[in-house]
């Protein structure tokens, strides 16, 4: 059995929009084209955490305002990255499902401050590219030892293995996926995040359906559209369009049903 809902109908979740808001032009757009394609959420990054401090870091607290016009514009719930413990106070009211990033997991101070500060509102902690499972279960702890009481998605985007660029960025370990479905003490929803992973955009849709045949409860996935894909400031290889996303919602739907 792969799902531990077998037989129930089940409500995947869509979350997607660009890697980074780099205006508000550009997000919302994408906000729309992505409702329109059947995400239930929005994702996007103010607060960027890159590899060089030469790259584009995110506009930051200058571009939270988009966050809620976009919300406004399509009715869907926010979910957005806090970098930064001296952020969530300013930046939570801005965001509906606050993102731990994968190097954060083990950032046991923004953890416990987001827990203590937050405790109301729901997180997506993405797994460490280099977090084992007892090191996840530490993390979730954290958050709940600290007096988080809402809803916590885990996410797997990929672990560090022997792919580096060469063919992928990132493994997607889709057996920790199938591991914690199977887990019956193991009460949160899973989310793939293919795009990561993959670091290429013609990938994105196998690894789409790999994690949801797994038995993931959802994808958060990074789409843009021309003429906005051609100039991202981050991660532009790896973000899908509009159309491609409706395909993979469609047959997640598909493969959702055949293996639950
Ligand atoms: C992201 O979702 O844009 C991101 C930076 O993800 P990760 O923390 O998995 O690298
Ligand atoms: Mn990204």
């Amino acid at each position: 059995m792969v799902s531990q809902t077998k037989g129930k109908a089940i409500a995947l979740i869509f979350i997607a929009g660009p890697c980074s808001i780099e205006s508000e032009k550009q997000f919302l757009t994408i906000a729309k084209a992505v409702k329109a394609a059947g995400a239930t959420h929005l994702r996007g990054g103010a607060f960027k955490p890159r590899t060089n401090p030469e790259s584009f870091q995110g506009h930051g607290h200058d571009i939270l305002h988009v966050l809620k016009k976009a919300k406004k514009l399509t009715k869907l719930p926010i979910v957005s990255e806090i970098l930064d413990t001296e952020d969530i106070n300013s930046a939570a009211p801005h965001i509906d499902i606050i993102q731990i990033g994968t190097r954060n997991m083990h950032n046991t101070t923004l953890l416990k401050k987001i827990a203590q500060r937050q405790s109301l509102k729901p997180i997506l902690l993405k797994r460490g590219f280099a977090a084992t499972k007892k090191e996840l279960l530490g993390a979730i702890a954290y958050l709940k030892q600290h007096g988080h009481k809402a809803q916590i998605y885990i996410c797997e985007r990929g672990i560090r293995t022997f792919a580096d660029g060469e063919y992928s960025r990132y493994t997607l370990d889709v057996n920790l996926i199938a591991d914690l479905k199977t887990d019956p003490t193991f009460p949160y929803p899973i989310l793939v995040d293919p795009s990561h992973p993959a670091g290429r955009s013609d990938l994105v849709e196998s690894l789409s359906y790999a994690g949801i045949a797994a038995g993931a409860d959802g994808l958060i996935i990074e789409v843009s559209m021309s003429p906005f894909i051609e100039h991202a400031l981050s991660d532009k290889e790896q973000q899908i369009t509009p159309n491609v996303l409706k395909r993979i919602i469609n047959n997640c739907q598909k493969i959702k049903k055949i293996t639950s």
